[in-house]
């Protein structure tokens, strides 16, 4: 499965809820205090912005008043009015002297006739009359602002010169150098950023601070004081006009003080005000991060150990056990986890032997539901059940034909002589005592079980043992019986699955059981003519397939009808019960041994050639000589005469190989009994067919 880009956990989600609660309001607080400073400084800077333009334009128009004012009151002097040229000039002199912001000082007579000046080449302009001075004088006789061929700015204050008894006589001009205001303005600004300016109406700069200060975007004429940021030349300037008009209506002149500061100069105070408190906030961020990074983790760390166990868990690992590492909630659902898993592994380990019971069930079933024979099938159950339930002894008893006797049929730890020796009747030990109750018997310590030591002790001493009967359809077989030499080490689930066992190994053993009956001879116990056959169609075939050799041995009981004519029938029987037995024995496991009928008898010997099969055809015949065949203490001799023939290198087909078997054992008839003859070429088998055709004739007559 693709994972997201970022997981947004409850850590992240705690990190985020902290920061939010920790820094919101420290942000809108600060930008508060930022917005509210700011605002504060703004409405200082404005307001001393203001007062100091004020102070300057009042200053210049105190300056022009005084000037004013001296012209004014030497107007007044007698020796003025008197008009007196020498007198005159001598003190317009001395007053430029003492004031040099006065350049030129002139006195000018009703008659248009400058009388007395500081300087003899100054002429009146064409259009110079007493009206317009007497209409300026209102103005403060100040004169519009000119400019000498130097380009230096100066005004012209003019007064009216009266006298009581003749009026208006004369006029008194002064030319007042206007650089001093340039000079002021410079004094009063040296120490600081402003830059100041003295602007008439006209929007003629008549002193500036600086000599490049600009006065950008300032033309129209205003009465108003403002104080504004504008944009000069792309940086933002705090301006402030303040006009002089204010101080006196009359009087002051129609100029304008105009003082302008960067904007980011003017408020510095308040862009370092802002820039502390985002520092303090970036500082405080800093330390809100790493604490609730912190926080988040002491959450999250006992949820991430949960969260890591049960990913294990949920893998299947349920051995790993998750530890609380809190005492808090989570701490509590971690134990509470860890125990769910461990009736998890509990439940799961019971799962999985029943898993194990019931796949072991039926791989068993499977396994000895195909075997048949009834030794291999014994052999197989046990060892599959001491396997399975890993004992250290088992044995697993039959009960004999005549039903009352326990014998056991196969054993796993246990001596031979215990295996041969053991007959138990029912009733009696152990294993009597479960056939005889038909209850399975669990003794978990043999030592301490009153049930297992009220019953007569087996040969079990110590330890824990399972005994189990064997029952099919109501019908008891047989008992199987387990056991381990340490106590208490078989649970209750093996005590279950064995029984599960043991029902299947005693359904397997009666199907043997029936199947042994279809299949072999009731009298003899060795197999019929049908099996025989059968089973020579399939050993022939095995012969075909690996190429192998097959060998038949047929036998006949000498002179049988004499011994029933003489002992009788029953006699017959039991010897017949004898011989079985003693072909029995002198054969191989995996021979066949069957009747062929009557007193006749065959072995089929696979993977033997006739040379091979010679061997135990002469064993039999032996051993039938020597056995002791008594009736009614008489020793009466049996012996029985054999044929031998062998397929594929001698007879090439199944009815070949009998009648050559058949040949041969006519052959050893006819050659005085008692003996053992192997098939060859020269024996006259149609001869042979013939004459037994003729005594099965004479028989029947008979
Ligand atoms: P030979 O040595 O030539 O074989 O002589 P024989 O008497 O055995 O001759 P034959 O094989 O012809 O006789 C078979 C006899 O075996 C006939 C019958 O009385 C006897 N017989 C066959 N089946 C049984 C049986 O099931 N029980 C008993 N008691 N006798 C049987
Ligand atoms: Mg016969
Ligand atoms: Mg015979």
């Amino acid at each position: 499965m693709k994972k997201p880009l970022m997981k947004f956990g409850i850590r992240n989600k705690l990190i985020f809820t902290v920061l939010l609660i920790a820094l919101l309001p420290l942000a809108f607080l600060g930008w508060q205090a930022v917005s509210d400073q700011k605002k504060i400084i703004r409405e200082e800077v404005y307001r001393s912005h203001t007062e100091l333009s004020n102070m300057l334009a009042y200053g210049i128009y105190q300056n022009l008043e005084f000037t004013r004012c001296l012209l004014s009151a030497i107007a007044e002097l007698e020796v003025i009015k008197l008009l007196n040229a020498e007198v005159a000039e001598d003190f317009f002199k001395s007053l430029i002297k003492q004031f040099p912001l006065f350049k030129l000082i002139y006195l000018v007579n009703s008659q248009k006739k400058v009388i007395a000046t500081t300087d003899p080449g100054v002429q009146l302009s064409p259009n110079w009359s007493f009206s317009n001075v007497a209409k300026r004088s209102y103005a403060g006789s100040l004169s519009d602002v000119l400019t000498t061929p130097e380009g230096n700015p100066y005004i012209n204050h003019e007064v009216l010169i009266k006298s009581n008894e003749r009026g208006l006589i004369g006029v008194l001009v002064a030319e007042v150098d206007l650089n001093y205001i340039r000079d002021l303005l410079r004094d009063a600004l040296k120490h600081s950023k402003f830059e100041g300016m003295v602007v008439t109406n006209e929007g003629f700069v008549i002193a500036r601070s600086a000599s490049d200060s600009t006065l950008l975007g300032y033309t129209e004429t205003q009465n108003k004081d403002t104080t504004e940021v504008r944009d000069i030349a792309g940086v933002n300037y705090l301006r402030s006009r303040v006009s002089m008009k204010k101080f006196n209506f009359y009087q002051a002149p129609d100029w304008d003080i105009v003082l302008q500061i960067p904007e980011s100069v003017a408020f510095q105070a308040a862009e370092e005000l802002k820039s502390r408190i985002i520092r303090l906030f970036g500082i405080t961020a800093l330390i809100a991060i790493v604490l609730a990074v912190l926080l988040a983790n002491s959450f999250i760390s006992p949820l991430v150990n949960l969260i890591d166990g049960a990913g294990r868990i949920s893998k299947g690992d349920f051995d790993y056990s998750v530890q609380p590492s809190s005492t808090d909630e989570i701490g509590e659902l971690t134990k509470t986890f860890d125990e769910m898993r461990v009736n998890l592994k509990n439940t799961r380990q019971d799962l999985d032997y029943r898993i194990l019971q019931l796949s072991t069930l039926f791989e068993v079933g499977k396994a000895i539901s195909s075997v048949l024979d009834f030794n291999q099938l014994q052999n197989m159950i046990l060892e599959i059940v001491v396997k399975v339930m890993r004992a250290e002894k088992g044995s697993l008893m039959l009960l004999d034909d005549t039903e009352k006797l326990l014998t056991i049929g196969v054993a796993f730890g246990l001596s031979d002589e215990v295996m041969k020796d053991t007959r138990v009747n029912i009733g009696e030990d152990v294993a009597g005592w479960v056939l005889e109750t038909g209850q399975p018997l669990f003794v978990d310590d043999v030592e301490n079980d009153y049930t297992f030591m009220a019953i007569k002790k087996s040969n079990v001493s110590r330890g824990t043992m399972m005994s189990v009967p064997l029952k099919a359809k109501d019908k008891l077989l047989g008992v199987l019986n387990l056991s381990r030499s340490i106590p208490k080490s078989f649970s209750q689930k093996d005590f279950e699955l064995f029984k599960n066992l043991a029902n299947q190994a005693a359904i397997a053993i009666e199907n043997a059981r029936l199947y042994r009956y279809a299949v072999t001879d009731e009298m003899t116990r060795v197999y019929n003519h049908r099996y025989f056959q059968q089973r020579l169609d399939e050993e022939i075939q095995r012969s075909d397939r690996y190429d192998s050799q097959v060998s038949l041995i047929m036998l006949d009981v000498d002179h049988f009808k004499r011994f029933n004519d003489t002992y009788g029938h029953p006699e017959g029987d039991r010897v017949l019960k004898t011989v079985s037995k003693l072909i029995e024995k002198s054969v191989r496991e995996v021979d066949i041994v069957a009747r062929y009928g009557g007193e006749e008898f065959t072995v089929i010997c696979p993977e033997k050639d006739g040379e091979g099969a010679m061997t135990p055809a002469n064993r039999i015949r032996t051993a039938i000589e020597t056995y002791d065949f008594r009736i009614n203490g008489e020793r009466v001799p049996i012996t029985v005469s054999l044929g031998v023939s062998y397929y594929p290198a001698q007879a090439r087909s199944k009815p070949e190989l009998i009648v050559f078997a058949d040949t041969a054992l006519y052959y050893s008839k006819e050659s005085g009994r008692n003996r053992a003859s192997l098939f060859n070429p020269s024996m006259k088998t149609e001869d042979v067919q013939k004459q037994k055709q003729k005594k099965k004739a004479e028989t029947q007559q008979a």
